[in-house]
């Protein structure tokens, strides 16, 4: 894929850029450049470019605006001590949105043009990414949607992909509290057949009703059940879940309708490393309630690009609730050894003998 280059001719001066690296916050700050690359039946990919980022004009009648024909996916960049910027297994980032626009009618963007339009825009706006210590990285949103200009409903003859980055700071900023859950028994996410496992903004604008609701109750993040059944843990809104047991066993909830996390397979892949067995099933709601009160389930914790791991604590519903895992908050806790192990491999700092870093530059 060819990719022109357009320099920005107003780039941030050095001093905001430092002032703005110095509390990124998540999501506030955009890098001097966006990529685009178009696509129509006839001409497939085509016309892709690095651009001074700027607001797009959209027409009002373009698709996406009326039927959410979109997907997206969530990656970072990060930097080592030596000052090459790295990211995290992009390949599967890649080969995820492929899945999610099969599922969305939208046309697949090759793995190989993904990673090298990732790679240009990051190469173009390397100067945003942060020093790595305190875990600051440039946040990477690829995303496509239907740019058609058409009111019809059918996939769109017209889509447009885009790379925007935006610095992010450390998640955890005083230190690590385990996050107060909230059940939704009324609310699901994602049914048979339906876009669960499909990275796309639908998913996200379903589940911000269920989140207002948990954020009312006192909690800090809401959980979804199975939409059949209304019996097994699905995930969070945009993380998963695993569930350590008193014998080392590990289970972590597979419905076919849950998102597979790309955080999820890796710490599946490092637990296995670790000496843990990991069961990939239907976990009942039940069996979280009973683990967490009869000591079975030593701790809870979810996983996902932003917050890499976070521990869970309390869990209410309407008429209840149940305690937090005896052992989360412990020093030693797998938690915290899984999220420092990921953690160093992404900045460098431990051997990455997965072979999961990919360098851009
Ligand atoms: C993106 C996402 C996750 C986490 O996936 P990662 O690849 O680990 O970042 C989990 N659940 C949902 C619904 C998501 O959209």
């Amino acid at each position: 894929m060819q990719i022109s280059t357009t320099p920005s001719s107003s780039p941030v001066s050095d001093e905001r850029l430092a002032e703005i690296l110095a509390n990124p916050g998540f999501g506030n700050h955009f890098t001097d450049h966006m990529l685009t690359v178009e696509w129509t039946p006839a001409d497939g990919w085509h016309a892709a470019r690095i651009e001074p980022y700027a607001p797009l004009s959209i027409d009002p009648a373009a698709a996406v605006l009326h039927y959410a024909q979109e997907t997206f996916e969530g990656m970072k960049a990060y930097r080592h001590d030596d000052g090459s910027i790295w990211s995290f297994r992009p390949e599967e980032n890649a080969k995820r949105m492929v899945r999610s626009s099969q599922r969305l009618a939208l046309p697949e963007l090759p793995v190989e043009d993904f990673v090298a339009c990732v790679d240009a825009l990051v190469e173009a706006d390397r100067r945003w990414v942060p020093e790595g210590g305190g875990e600051k990285s440039l946040y990477v949103r690829p995303f496509m949607f239907a740019s058609e200009v058409f009111l019809g409903v059918r996939p769109a003859q017209h889509v447009t992909f885009m790379v925007i980055a935006s610095p992010a700071g450390a998640y955890f900023k005083g230190g690590v509290k385990p996050v107060t859950l909230w059940l939704t028994e009324e609310y699901t996410r994602a049914g048979r057949g339906g876009m669960g496992a499909a990275k796309t903004g639908g998913n996200y604008a379903s589940s911000l009703v269920a989140q207002q609701e948990a954020i009312a109750q006192g909690c800090d993040q809401v959980v979804f059940l199975d939409a059949q059944e209304g019996e097994y843990v699905e995930e969070l809104g945009g993380m998963n879940l695993y569930f350590v047991h008193r014998d080392g066993r590990v289970v972590t909830p597979e419905t076919g309708t849950i998102l597979e996390g790309i955080t999820r397979a890796s710490i599946i892949e490092l637990l296995g490393k670790m000496g843990h067995q990991v069961e990939e099933r239907k976990f009942s709601i039940q069996e979280w309630k009973d683990g967490v009160t009869s000591g079975e389930i030593t701790e809870i914790f979810a996983c996902g690009t932003a917050a890499v791991v976070t521990p869970v604590g309390e869990l209410k519903w309407d008429g209840g609730s149940a305690p937090a895992a005896a052992a989360v908050e412990a020093d030693d806790a797998l938690w915290t050894r899984v999220r420092s192990q990921l953690v160093d491999v992404q900045f460098g700092r431990a051997e990455d003998s997965f072979g999961w870093m990919h360098r851009i530059c």
